[in-house]
């Protein structure tokens, strides 16, 4: 594990974190019950530790644990996020989506998977081969996806991955709420659509959120790797050469746009390194788009170009 960390551009300890992934287990059993028996399913499946697992979908918050200690390079989880409207069909729709950004090794471990839970709960997922869901949409229309956020306080809670699933589970949007008031282990970004035509924009820390709503004709919000409210600023570290440029060019040209091919063509931009897109053969630590997605939560509709977005392969999926 500590050569292909040291990779990823962070000398890191294992025995550090498995000092105390103990706790972080029974935290998320008591919080998580039903995530937490989902991973010890692929644990036993497997034969993978649990808390191997866990680090393995979870490591860029486990990671903020050492934030004060060590001085840290990029790591390779950095996503293009935004809400905007688009014109489908002649009518105005909000559309939220991002750019997938990861290193070339974690990119061949992704994958798209359905769930559907014993209370009838559908969700349609991207995430990794051991992951619980990264970016996705359940039957009701529900949207999330994320970007990472380097907080400088962190507690042994829950993993972002199991903020999104719990965000996919929900029915309505106090279900969500529910679960942003949740303990985390470290801050995310989640952007959150909604089949009423609205979304969530979310900024958290360890313990704390701040949720702005965008509505239909409102200038687009966008959000990449950096804190953005000036509440929250200071409890973050902005790791990424490439966070404000890569936010603000995609605000700009986003202000422009009418469609959903007006957006697709942003997320393929290399101008200001929205699509990012790395020699991953030769340079397999080097951060690199492995998919895109644009969600219309009111249609049920999903866009995927899953690879590179400057390649323009975009599918149609549908709940
Ligand atoms: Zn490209």
């Amino acid at each position: 594990m500590n050569i292909e960390l040291r990779e990823l551009g962070l000398i890191f300890e294992s025995a550090k974190y498995h000092a105390i992934a103990p706790k972080i287990l029974i935290n998320l059993q008591r919080v998580a019950p039903e995530e937490f028996e989902e991973l010890k399913g692929l644990s036993d499946a497997t034969g993978c530790d649990l808390a191997d697992i866990v680090f393995a979908i979870g490591y860029t918050d486990i990671f903020d644990m050492y934030l004060d200690n060590d001085i840290r390079d990029e790591y390779n989880q950095e996503c293009s996020c935004f809400i905007t409207t688009a014109s489908i069909d002649k009518s105005s729709y909000i559309v939220c989506g991002q750019n997938w950004d990861v290193d070339g090794k974690t990119k061949d471990n992704l994958c798209f998977i359905t769930k559907e839970y014993s209370d009838g709960t559908i969700i349609f997922a991207l995430t990794t081969i051991m992951g619980l869901t990264h970016i996705g949409m359940n039957q009701f229309g529900i949207a999330v996806g994320t970007a990472n956020l380097s907080c400088r306080h962190t507690q042994p809670f829950i993993i972002f991955p199991v903020v999104v699933q719990k965000i996919l589970r929900a029915k309505s949007k106090g279900d969500v709420l529910k679960v942003l008031d949740l303990q985390r282990f470290s801050g995310h970004y989640y952007y959150i659509g909604f089949p009423e035509n609205y979304a969530l924009s979310v900024e958290t820390t360890d313990h704390e959120h701040r949720v702005r709503q965008y509505n239909v004709g409102m200038h687009a919000y966008t959000h990449t790797n950096h804190y953005k409210e000036e509440t929250l600023k200071h409890k973050g570290y902005n790791y990424s050469p490439s966070s404000t440029q890569r936010d603000s060019a995609m605000g700009q040209l986003l202000e422009n746009t009418h469609t959903i091919e007006d957006i697709t063509g942003i997320m393929g931009n290399h101008e200001y390194g929205l699509c990012r897109h790395a020699d991953i053969m030769s340079m397999p630590q080097a951060t690199t788009t492995c998919s895109s997605v644009i969600f219309v939560p009111t249609k049920k509709k999903i866009y995927i170009a899953n690879d590179n977005p400057c390649k323009n392969n975009w599918v149609i999926m549908k709940e």
